[in-house]
């Protein structure tokens, strides 16, 4: 069996800019992660509040997600 996936190659944390909700337009987009992610793990590693939303196992070509309105899309 494949090991879990390395938590650290996740992009967890956005560093650059982000964009502003095409639908509200909010700034307070965060990144969608895909796949199964171990929030109580990554608390341990990091110890910074997770900003990112979960996706769901399969992956979907929407990777933001905005904090105000819920509103997916995809983006940069
Ligand atoms: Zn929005």
């Amino acid at each position: 069996m494949p090991g879990p996936e390395r938590l650290k190659d996740k992009p967890y944390h956005h560093d650059g800019p982000r964009p502003d909700c095409p639908r509200c337009g909010s700034s307070q987009a965060k990144p969608v992660v895909y796949g199964f992610v171990d929030v109580g793990e990554y608390l341990e590693l990091d110890g910074r509040t997770p900003d990112f939303e979960l996706g769901g196992l399969a992956p979907k070509s929407e990777n933001w997600c905005c904090g105000q309105c819920g509103h997916r899309w995809k983006g940069v």
